[in-house]
């Protein structure tokens, strides 16, 4: 594992906590000699831990869509900024040259980009580890829509630990190099698993 995808609020939120994790995190990667790859902005949690990593000598690598996130977002001082078409190019990008993928606290483009990357794992279009940051149980909701879904017969048990949830920075960085994907599963019920 050498680059780690993190995908976070473009807003601070408003418990310190969250700030807090992005600082955190920020610090444990450049500590474990991991650079950051993340969407190229300078604002929110996203802004906190590409400063992070930067001000303790780290790497970090942007991928930004050139037309959508033109002007004052974008971080100008990165080890290195991709510009890219759109929010797809910028995805399978990030998809590209990440080993892994976490997510801190944020709203529905951050939920959006855990998610892809986990249900594509599920079909096995890669196998890396895909982790959430959970910090003060801001993902608690998550975790019980998830559990819910396995109960409703729409994810395969096997398919939870497609996503490591976990609120310590140093050890949730462990969980995803040591992860192992889930034994291959049928993931649709109604067909025979061959
Ligand atoms: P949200 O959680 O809705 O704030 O969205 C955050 C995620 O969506 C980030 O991980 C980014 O990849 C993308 N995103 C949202 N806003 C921006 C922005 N201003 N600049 C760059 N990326 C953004």
């Amino acid at each position: 594992m050498k680059r780690v995808c993190v995908f976070a609020g473009s807003n601070p939120g408003t418990h310190p906590e969250y700030k807090e994790s992005a600082i955190q995190l920020g610090k444990e990667l450049v500590k474990k000699g991991l650079e950051l790859v993340y969407g190229g902005s300078n604002i929110g949690l996203m802004g906190t831990i590409a400063n992070t990593v930067l001000g303790q000598g780290g790497t970090v690598i942007g991928v930004m869509p050139t037309s959508l996130f033109r002007g004052e977002v974008v971080h100008r001082n990165l080890t290195h900024l991709y510009e890219v078409k759109d929010m797809h190019e910028r995805k399978a990008k990030m998809g590209e040259i990440s080993d892994a993928f976490i997510a801190l606290p944020g709203g529905y483009g951050t939920f959006e980009e855990i998610f892809e990357f986990v249900s594509w794992g599920q079909l096995g279009i890669h196998n890396k580890p895909v982790g959430v940051l959970n910090v003060a149980g801001y993902y608690n909701p998550l975790m019980e829509m998830i559990a819910k879904a396995v109960e409703g017969g729409f994810i395969p048990s096997t398919h939870k630990e497609l996503i490591i949830f976990e609120s310590n920075p140093m050890i949730l960085l462990k969980k995803l190099r040591e992860y192992k994907p889930p034994l291959k599963t049928n993931k649709w019920s109604e067909l025979e698993y061959k």
